[in-house]
């Protein structure tokens, strides 16, 4: 199936976008709208097909032979990448982090083990290096999370399907989400950063600069994917009022912030504000 097929018949695009209400912003007559793009697609959701995308149409183009990639054995990008190949009948390889496991080690790695991507489970040290073997040197190569130029370019469509407003608010992990955001618009893009990586985001940020960026690192609430009770407790909260679920990791951080900045009065009264809902529900 070529990508053109499958946008249209499988994925929902453009996302839908609503208003979410509470007293604590239509007080301030501020206005919240939530981008819906994990409603993209159960299994490709989020960002993950916005940072594809380009990839997969990279890939068509050329003569590769396959597509392979890089990341933990919990990984969303991984996870997308297997079943996009799956979907469009490209084989997939995945390089996993972490010699000591293999494909039953979680329900994620056995999913995609069963989609037909193949995976390499290597030591860290290999891992960083980003070493390549050499059966798949023919492969295109997506950097690790799905980082890249390409990446960052896939955000120009989300940004031309956003209606005007004063902010929008994105979550991050690798950053290439919201720097591709920031990059295809004027409007201040303000980034939650999720994770203590300070040094790689601002790596990207030298690579790929956005001037309208401004990242808030006072949510990372400590270890990756550690959801402390407080944010499980907000992101429950969160579902029974709005009915749109989110998760700790990364758009509970990123509403969770949101909302402070609103009640510490950081965000002007009558603004307009979107929030990119990235996904990561399964
Ligand atoms: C992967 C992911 C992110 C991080 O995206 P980056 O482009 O790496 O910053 C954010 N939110 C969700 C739900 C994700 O799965």
């Amino acid at each position: 199936m070529d990508i053109k097929n499958f946008e249209f018949n499988a994925l929902n695009l453009p996302s839908p976008i609503e208003e979410i209400f509470d007293e604590c912003w239509n007080s301030k007559r501020i206005q919240v709208f939530v981008k819906r793009d994990d409603l993209i697609h159960p299994i490709i959701s989020g960002n993950k097909w916005r940072k594809l995308k380009n990839y997969i149409q990279t890939f068509s183009l050329n003569d590769h032979s396959g597509i392979l990639s890089f990341g933990g054995a919990y990984s969303n990008h991984l996870f997308a990448l297997a079943f996009a190949g799956h979907a469009l009948g490209i084989p997939t390889v995945g390089i996993v982090r972490g010699e000591e496991l293999h494909v039953t080690s979680n329900s994620y790695l056995k999913q995609i083990n069963e989609w037909g991507m193949k995976l390499h489970f290597v030591t860290r040290s290999l891992y960083r290096e980003k070493v390549i073997p050499y059966e798949y040197e023919n492969y295109l190569s997506i950097p690790e999370g799905g980082y890249g130029s390409q990446a960052i370019d896939g955000m120009n469509t989300l940004v031309n399907e956003l209606p005007s407003c004063d902010a929008i608010y994105c979550a991050m992990g690798t950053g290439a989400t919201a720097i591709g955001i920031a990059r295809a618009t004027n409007v201040p893009v303000t980034g939650i950063q999720t994770l203590n990586n300070q040094a790689e985001i601002e790596n990207h940020l030298s690579d790929f600069p956005a001037a309208n960026l401004t990242i808030d690192e006072n949510f990372i609430f400590g270890k990756y994917a550690k959801s402390n009770a407080d944010l499980d407790k907000f992101c429950r909260n969160f579902y029974e009022k709005h009915q749109i679920a989110i998760e700790p990791i990364y758009t509970g951080r990123m509403f969770y912030a949101l909302i402070n900045h609103i009640k510490n009065g950081h965000i002007a009264p009558e603004s307009k504000l979107v929030a990119i809902h990235t996904g990561g529900i399964k």
